[in-house]
C-alpha cells in the first residue's frame, strides 16, 4: 500500500522541478485551500514589475489557480495594462494603498484622498471597485488604527494588513491571528504567522519564503497547522520582484543597507517555491471567500 501511494506520490509530482518538488513536501501539511497573493509594487524608478508579474500569471495558469493582486496605485497609474491583464486572466484585484508608505506615516485625510483616487483607478480599469486593501509592509498597527473605518466608508470590504506579532518592521502584537471584524465592520484577515522561538513569523512569503530554508519552512508549515487551523486563513504573499533574478541592486532607503541586500539576494528559490506551495493545493481569490471568512468571524466574535 505504502509503495503504492508513494508511486503516485512521485508520479504526480514528477512534473516539478527537483526544488519544487522538495517546497511541495515542505508545504505538505498546509490546508488544501488558500489564497495566492501578490502586492504589486516597483523599486524606485524601476520598470520590470510588468516582466515579473508575467511569470506569476503563467505559474498560476499553469496551476490552473486564481489568486489576489493588491496593486499599488503608482504601478496602476504608469501601467494600467497590467491591471487589464490581471483582470482578464481571472484573478481579483485589489489595492496596495496609493503610496508605498507606512499607514502610520500618513495623515488620515490624506490617506483617504488617495485611496479614493486609487479606488477609483481600479473601478475605470477592471470594471468594478475593489474589495480588498493590504497595507504597504503590514504596517496597519496600533499607530494606525483610524485606518479601518476609513477603508469601510470608502466601500473597502475586507483588509490584509495586520501582521498579529511583534516585528520589526510592522506588526500589531496581541491583534487576533485568525480573521477578524474591526467595530465598523471590515474583516481583517491578517498574515498567517507561525512561532518559531520567541517570535511569530510570517513565513509564508516574502523574504522569509526565500531565505528560510527548506527544513524550518517544512517545521513553519507544520506548526501553523496544528496551531492555526481551527480559525487561520491560509494565504500566500510575493512581490514581483522577489523572483526578479536580474534587477540591479537598489538601495532602498526604507530598507537600510543590510535590509537592501536580503530584498535583493536569493531570489532563485522563489519561482520553485511558489510552484511547490501551488502543488496539490487550490487557491481562490479572497472575494471567493469572503462570505464564508465573514460568518466564521462573526461567530467567533459571538462566541
Ligand atoms: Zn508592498
Amino acid at each position: 500500500m505504502s509503495s503504492t501511494s508513494g508511486l503516485q506520490e512521485y508520479q504526480r509530482e514528477s512534473g516539478l522541478t527537483r526544488a519544487a518538488r522538495r517546497a511541495a513536501r515542505g508545504f505538505a501539511a498546509l490546508p488544501a485551500l488558500f489564497t495566492f497573493t501578490v502586492d504589486v509594487e516597483e523599486h524606485e524608478g524601476g520598470s520590470r514589475a510588468r516582466e515579473q508579474t508575467a511569470r506569476l500569471l503563467d505559474l498560476l495558469d499553469a496551476a490552473g489557480a486564481r489568486g489576489t493582486f493588491f496593486v499599488l496605485d503608482r504601478v496602476a497609474r504608469a501601467d494600467p495594462r497590467l491591471v487589464t491583464r490581471i483582470a482578464r486572466r481571472g484573478h481579483e484585484v485589489a489595492s496596495h494603498g496609493h503610496v508605498h508608505q507606512p499607514l502610520a506615516d500618513l495623515a488620515p485625510d490624506r490617506f483617504r484622498a488617495g485611496m479614493a483616487t486609487a479606488r477609483d483607478r481600479l473601478a475605470n480599469l477592471t470594471g468594478a471597485a475593489p474589495a480588498g486593501f493590504r497595507a504597504p509592509y503590514f504596517s496597519l498597527t496600533p499607530a494606525a488604527a483610524w485606518a479601518p473605518d476609513i477603508l469601510a466608508e470608502l466601500g473597502f470590504a475586507y483588509s490584509s494588513s495586520v501582521l498579529p506579532a511583534w516585528n520589526p518592521l510592522a506588526g500589531w502584537p496581541g491583534a487576533p491571528r485568525r480573521p477578524f471584524l474591526w467595530p465598523c465592520g471590515l474583516l481583517e484577515l491578517p498574515v498567517p504567522v507561525a512561532r518559531l522561538g520567541p517570535a511569530w513569523l510570517p513565513f509564508l512569503g516574502g523574504m522569509y519564503l526565500r531565505w528560510l530554508p527548506p527544513w524550518r519552512l517544512r517545521g513553519l508549515a507544520a506548526r501553523w497547522t496544528a496551531e492555526e487551523a481551527a480559525g487561520g486563513a491560509l494565504w500566500s504573499y510575493c512581490h514581483p520582484y522577489d523572483l526578479d533574478e536580474r534587477e540591479a541592486l537598489v538601495h532602498r532607503p526604507d530598507a537600510g543597507v543590510f535590509g537592501s541586500l536580503m530584498l535583493w539576494l536569493n531570489r532563485g528559490p522563489m519561482l520553485p517555491r511558489l510552484e511547490g506551495l501551488l502543488h496539490g493545493r487550490r487557491s481562490v481569490p479572497f472575494t471567493a471567500r469572503l462570505a464564508e471568512l465573514r460568518s466564521e468571524a462573526r461567530a467567533w466574535a459571538a462566541a
